[in-house]
């Protein structure tokens, strides 16, 4: 029994990448680090239809202390 997956919270700041949405059409799409249950990802999502640009693993930052 596993818990559903869901979209990991999200407490990074949104970063404008600058680019526009392949899908809406909006005019900014953001790019944010978040973690899921495998690691770090670096996500371009809009946030407005959710479409994501790209996302791909990053190095996790450096942490103080887990445990
Ligand atoms: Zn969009």
């Amino acid at each position: 029994m596993f818990p559903k997956p869901t979209e990991p919270t999200v407490d990074e700041p949104l970063t404008p990448a600058g680019t526009g949405c392949p899908a809406c059409g909006a005019a900014t799409v953001f790019t944010y680090r978040l973690v899921d249950y495998r690691g770090w990802l670096r996500v371009t999502k809009c946030r407005t239809c959710l479409h994501v640009v790209d996302r791909h693993r990053i190095t996790p930052p450096a942490q103080a202390g887990v445990g």
